[in-house]
């Protein structure tokens, strides 16, 4: 399967720097995970929108799902013709939060675009050739890390989470980890987030053979980033940004 990062930004967009949105792509089958601020337009790069199998979005902070409203009208827009409801999946309550934010007829389109599921932990979502496992971790209300597997290929994306025992059995036995590092060494502790140190950490763990640093403000030093995770991993670490594109297998 291939990754592709849409936005690897933390909390805001910034210059070039969209917020959360990972496609994860096989030959048959391309599913989003979190849509956040600016990722529809750097989605548009790699898929036409209509071709997306299922969005699923790991927790209710705006950073994450925001774009869910742009995806929304590039749906009902699409030059091909009306097309079916998408499969979304979230956490419980947050689509009648987005509803009532735009009203009876948005909230009428925003249903009429999306087939809705909710995000249970331990519940699998199958989306074609693509099993995606939520698992709960320490952060927002509801908050989810996924497990994504096709055959052997196993990647964990953290979401937003600090680091805990719910991320650790979350990441156990993935190859590739996507890490929530937003928090530099002087923020550590301050927010429900990992430092760039701790996702480190949580992937020598894991046992996995690449980590991906992802979720970074857009003013923080990335180059710094990448020495600090290399403290504690030995393996291959990779700064997330909109170019990152990797094959796991
Ligand atoms: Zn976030
Ligand atoms: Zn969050």
């Amino acid at each position: 399967m291939r990754l592709s990062v849409l936005g690897s930004a933390a909390s805001y967009p910034g210059p070039g720097h969209a917020c959360a949105g990972y496609l994860v792509q096989t030959s048959a089958t391309s599913v989003l995970l979190d849509c956040g601020n600016g990722v529809l337009a750097n989605l548009g790069r790699v898929i036409d929108p209509v071709s997306l199998g299922a969005v699923v979005i790991s927790h209710g902070h705006i950073d994450h799902f925001a774009d869910v409203f742009a995806l929304q009208a590039a749906l009902r827009y699409a030059p091909s013709g009306p097309v079916p409801p998408l499969p979304l999946y979230l956490p419980p309550g947050l689509f009648d939060r987005m509803e009532a934010l735009l009203g009876e007829r948005g909230g009428h389109e925003l249903r009429e675009a999306f087939r809705v599921h909710e995000v249970e932990p331990g519940v699998r979502i199958d989306v074609g050739d693509l099993s995606i496992v939520p698992h709960a971790v320490d952060h927002a209300q509801s908050a989810c890390a996924f497990v994504v597997t096709r055959g052997d290929a196993r990647l964990c994306y953290t979401g937003d989470t600090q680091l805990g025992d719910a991320v650790r059995a979350a990441a156990r036995g993935a190859g590739t980890l996507l890490a929530d590092a937003t928090l530099p060494e002087e923020y550590a502790g301050r927010a429900p987030h990992m430092t760039p140190a701790e996702a480190g950490e949580l992937a020598r763990d894991a046992g996995a053979h690449t980590l991906l640093l992802t979720h970074l403000w857009p003013t923080v030093d990335r180059d710094r980033a990448l020495v600090d995770a290399r403290e504690r991993f030995g393996g291959r670490v990779i700064v997330a940004d909109e170019q990152t594109v990797l094959d796991i297998d």
